[in-house]
């Protein structure tokens, strides 16, 4: 297998930028970062080699979440919400596993994990200069945007020809200047091999959910396949486990305060290197709105769920994800007063401002800079409600969302795979499709009447939703609308198969009103994916120039923003101060769970889990000084979506935890990170074995980690 490995090197905005434990540093990093004088008994090539095997080769995406090989049968250690997606699934009212739990005593029971993907990073390069010189003075920016992609893609598929097998990424490390080229074993047999009953797996539920402290055991197994000659391959019977070339080893003994680790991931997204300008139109315009069309969203599928467990079941993962957005979005609303954040980063950049204004060169070339990217985010603030909501329409209304992938698919496979948006082109159909036919087999009609209902209203009380044309009617008027949904067939998968086999002249003429609407909608939406791209590339640019000027003022090291690329994060397991007065410790116990349990949503625990905590049945797992089986722990890394499922490793590389979530006050961390309020949350591993082994006697998972 070709590896590549080429330096990258990242130069600081502001000197202050990088604290001493701050950073999603990029793999690439390694060597500078002496993490051995932090307390790292491992050297940088033994946690990535690209000529050997190494740490990271046990370390995996899993769709948008991390796991970690246990075994060298390809066993995935990673979170319960990151699998719940595929508990929910297989669940149904009568055998539900979402509820009771799922063990698969031997491998034939795995169940088959549909629109799942496992990557393992395998090498990446820089190619920048390969992406920019596509670009063209001469450009709109428009077509600054499309001439980045569709480069970008070119590098893909050469890549992907040029390493058979292999899957190919191109990322954006730094806006407008960087871009590295990432290769991926990709497995697309994935299978559910364990997961605890919610009560554990997401004990606490939203109320718990971003807080500390914290007594969810959120994580689950997956195991990945290949074919039988070891390649990748979509799910058969005849597959087999996939070997990792050097699992990640358990340690059963876990860790204790102030002991250093380290994560390993793919954290997602986030934005610390935006202006004052940005964070003004996240807190005003973006945030606000999330949290207010998330929270009714999540309102009415809860409603629908409430009296029937069929319906709960087919909105239970996407209820949870919105839910955890909207309240993440809270504590960033909240972490952004907080943390003065605009005024902060205002301050710096007159600081800025009168630097590049002290020089006639500088001026000419940067004076206008700040100004120009604040008037991207004044138009956004200003087209903000009726964009947004225009998205939303065709989010919140699934069958409004069937009905844009199937017309959006028709259009784009009209043209020359490589001109097509990506989820079209053929290397990425055929996942386009699935996750299609999943998100349709999930639909209520009730709940999509509701919220094509809620979404409406909404968008009647915008004052310039009447300038698009399609909307005049259904908004006049809601039963039109209302109507449309009753008798569309978009909630039918046969019917999605049909559509996929028309094209959009035969697409127009379906007879399907809903899809007809959607379809004199499209031009609308066609338009702000343009206007979208366009921003892009304007901000592309200006961002290119801002780091220039920011790297003149105040050259230092400097990291980018996470982009679900593989990162490392390091710490101590440590506790903190959120408030006046108040110290919270880093390791929390069984004892709290028995505690917090109620017998009532969130706060219900097995019986089998009280028992055994009754008659102090904890094995070998209890923490020598608290005297309990210990369950969550706290961190002081930098880390965000994406980590989830994160190992959380000690300093030999042994796994002592699985990365979940972090506090309330570090939502703000994908802003801004620092050392007295961002911690992140991890399930003990402690906790991890006793749930699987003593609680549920999955003792055959235990041997296969080596646990003895
Ligand atoms: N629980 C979080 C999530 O799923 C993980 C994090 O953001 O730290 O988004």
């Amino acid at each position: 297998m070709i590896r590549f490995l080429i330096s990258i090197s990242f130069t600081a905005l502001f000197a202050n930028s990088l604290q001493a434990d701050e950073g999603m540093f990029p793999i690439s990093e390694l060597a500078r970062l002496n993490l051995q004088s932090k307390g790292m008994q491992l050297t940088p090539g033994e946690l990535f080699n690209s000529e050997q095997v190494s740490l990271v080769d046990g370390i995996c995406r899993v769709n948008g979440c991390t796991g970690s090989f246990v075994s060298s049968d390809g066993l995935i250690i990673t979170n319960h919400h990151c699998a719940f997606d595929a508990i929910q699934k297989a669940s149904t009212s009568a055998n539900d596993f979402l509820q009771k739990g799922f063990i698969a005593k031997e491998r034939s029971m795995e169940i088959p994990a549909a629109g799942y993907n496992v990557r393992i990073t395998e090498g990446y390069s820089d190619v920048s200069a390969k992406v920019l010189s596509a670009v063209t003075d001469y450009m709109t920016f428009l077509e600054r945007t499309k001439a980045i992609e569709k480069r970008r893609k070119q590098i893909e598929q050469t890549a992907e020809q040029e390493n058979k097998g292999l899957r190919a990424e191109v990322a954006e490390m730094f806006a407008g200047k960087t871009y590295v080229l990432f290769l991926y074993t990709y497995l697309k047999d994935v299978r559910l091999v364990f997961a605890p009953p919610i009560s554990i797996g997401a004990f606490g539920g939203e109320a718990d959910n971003w807080e500390w402290p914290r007594h969810t055991g959120d994580f689950s197994f997956m195991r990945a396949y290949t074919a039988p000659d070891g390649s990748s391959a979509d799910y058969s019977l005849n597959n087999i486990p996939f070997h990792p070339k050097r699992p990640i080893k358990v340690a059963p003994q876990g860790v204790n305060e102030e002991d250093f680790v380290f994560l390993l991931g793919y954290p997602g997204r986030t934005v610390r290197q935006k202006t004052a300008s940005y964070f003004r139109f996240e807190q005003d315009v973006r945030l606000p709105a999330i949290v207010e069309l998330y929270g009714w969203q999540i309102g009415e599928m809860d409603r629908a769920g409430a009296s029937d467990r069929s319906i709960a079941i087919k909105h239970a993962s996407r209820s949870k994800s919105l839910a955890n957005v909207e309240k993440r979005s809270r504590g960033q609303l909240l972490g952004m007063v907080r943390t003065s954040i605009v005024a902060t980063r205002e301050q710096q950049e007159s600081e800025l401002q009168a630097f590049i204004q002290a020089d006639p060169q500088r001026k000419a070339k940067y004076g206008s800079l700040l100004k120009d990217i604040s008037l991207v985010y004044d138009e956004m603030t200003s087209k903000g409600p009726l964009e947004i909501h225009l998205k939303e329409l065709k989010s919140a209304c699934r069958a409004m969302s069937f009905a844009f992938t199937l017309y959006d698919a028709a259009v784009e496979r009209t043209k020359e795979d490589i001109d097509r948006e990506a989820p079209y082109m053929n290397r990425n159909y055929d996942l386009t499709i699935q996750q299609l036919k999943l998100d349709i087999a999930d639909w209520d009609a009730a709940t999509d009447a509701q919220m094509l209902q809620g979404i409406l209203t909404r968008l009647s009380k915008i004052s310039n939703s009447n300038e698009v044309e399609a909307l005049k009617k259904p908004l006049a008027n809601l039963d039109v609308a209302a109507s449309l949904l009753k008798s569309t067939r978009l909630g039918q998968v046969a019917f999605g198969e049909e559509c996929l086999k028309k094209s959009p002249d035969e697409l127009a003429t379906s007879g399907d009103g809903l899809l007809s609407w959607m379809i004199r909608l499209y031009p609308t939406y066609k338009q702000l994916r343009d206007v979208d791209k366009e921003r892009d590339g304007r901000l592309g640019q200006l961002y290119g120039s801002l780091m220039e000027a920011k790297q003149a003022f105040q050259p230092s090291v400097f990291v980018p923003d996470a982009n679900a690329t593989l990162r490392i994060t390091y710490g101590r397991v440590r506790g903190y101060s959120p408030a006046d007065a108040i110290l919270k410790t880093p390791i929390s116990t069984l004892q709290g769970v028995i505690e917090k349990t109620t017998g009532v949503e969130p706060y219900i625990t097995p019986q089998e889990v009280i028992d055994r905590y009754r008659t102090k049945a904890f094995g070998p797992f209890v923490h020598p000084k608290l005297g309990q089986v210990p369950v969550a722990i706290l961190y002081n890394t930098d880390t965000t979506g994406g980590n989830s499922g994160s190992p959380v490793l000690n300093a030999k590389g042994e796994l002592v935890g699985v990365n979940f979530d972090r506090t309330f006050e570090a939502t703000i961390n994908d802003f801004a990170w620092n050392e007295s309020y961002s911690r992140s949350i991890g399930v003990d591993i402690r906790y991890v074995l006793w749930v699987t082994g003593w609680v549920y006697n999955a003792k055959h998972l235990l041997d296969e980690m080596g646990i003895r």
